[in-house]
């Protein structure tokens, strides 16, 4: 069996109206056009490590409502071990009512429903399962006392971190020194280390400010101008893949997925980045966040036929 990648974060399920100008405070908007989809950082990126060729299991909470059943029956079709998805049945799941217009401008509200309750008493219900991980992965949609709490299991047990910081929200910044790996995107590094990402300058300065606090790599990702990343060996930069961008969703989430897939593979640091952004350039060419993550054999014929 491959070695264990283990999620622990959110699950959403999404709402999304399209429709051609938002409407005003009080304004009713009759020609919305409506698609439900399955999201959650924490979600979205177990299912892009598991569709990568991981060996899953997602530490999560869900509610009680009528979506949630189809989304726990995704998860298992995705073949993710769901032991340690716990039920809470007096929240429903979360979820995220987004509005659209045709400028892509959006309104977006969440309700994290059950992911407010993956509190600390639940990590230690899966902790069997935590010390088994080979690499850990966390995002910033679960309680922070939760978030703290795993970084100081893994500490405590020498199990890697990766740590997506998104959304950014405060912290304190010592626990970064308990974060093997540390994914930003040009926003939430410029929240931690106030460095304006706007050119390859200040990518650079940012990476370096980021890593002086702890985290052994740090990763900037940067959209359509590819990644910089940092270690003891210093900076180095990996180009996007070229592809026709139709909706970037889960770009981020797809890159963190798959690239605990290729880093419990132990491939080298530029390949593993190369093999992330193949799958994230994959993820922006389809619509929506879980449906268009791809699979190992989508990933592995994309870089043959682009490298
Ligand atoms: P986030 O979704 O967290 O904001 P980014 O937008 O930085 O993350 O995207 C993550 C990675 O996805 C990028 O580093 C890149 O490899 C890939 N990516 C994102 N947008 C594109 C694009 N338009 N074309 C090709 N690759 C992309």
């Amino acid at each position: 069996m491959n070695k264990k990648i283990v999620v622990i974060g959110s699950s959403n399920i999404d709402l999304i109206m399209k429709m051609d100008n938002l409407p005003k405070p009080g304004e009713t908007i009759t020609e919305a056009s409506f698609m439900q989809v399955y999201g959650g950082k924490g979600a979205n990126q177990a299912v892009a490590a598991a569709r990568a060729g991981g060996n899953v299991t997602f530490i999560n909470c869900v509610g009680n409502d009528a979506y949630t059943p189809q989304m726990l029956e995704n998860f298992k079709a995705d073949n993710i071990n769901t032991e340690f998805v716990f039920k809470d049945n007096n929240s429903a799941s979360g979820h995220a009512l987004i509005m659209i217009d045709s400028r892509g401008e959006n309104f977006i509200s969440v309700a994290p429903g059950a992911n407010a309750t993956l509190t600390p008493d639940k990590i230690d219900n899966a902790k069997t399962s935590i010390e088994e991980a080979a690499i850990l992965i966390m995002q910033y949609e679960i309680p922070l006392k939760t978030i703290e709490y795993v970084l100081d299991i893994a500490q405590e047990y020498s199990i890697p971190v990766l740590w997506n910081f998104a959304p950014a929200q405060k912290f304190d910044i010592e626990y970064l020194k308990k974060t093997e790996i540390l994914v930003v995107n040009e926003t939430e590094a410029s929240f931690i280390v106030d460095v304006e990402v706007s050119d390859r300058v200040t990518a650079e300065k940012a990476v370096y400010k980021l890593r002086e606090l702890g985290s052994k790599l740090v990763i900037l990702t940067l959209g359509v101008n590819g990644v910089i990343y940092c270690n003891e060996n210093g900076i180095a930069h990996v180009p996007a893949f070229k592809v026709i961008a139709e909706d970037t969703t889960g770009a981020g989430d797809t890159f963190c997925g798959s690239f605990a897939v290729a880093y419990v593979e132990n491939k080298s640091l530029k390949e593993a980045i190369t093999f992330s952004s193949a799958a994230a350039a994959l993820a922006v060419t389809c619509m929506g966040a879980q449906p268009s993550i791809p699979k190992r054999s989508e990933i592995d014929a994309f870089m043959v036929k682009n490298l």
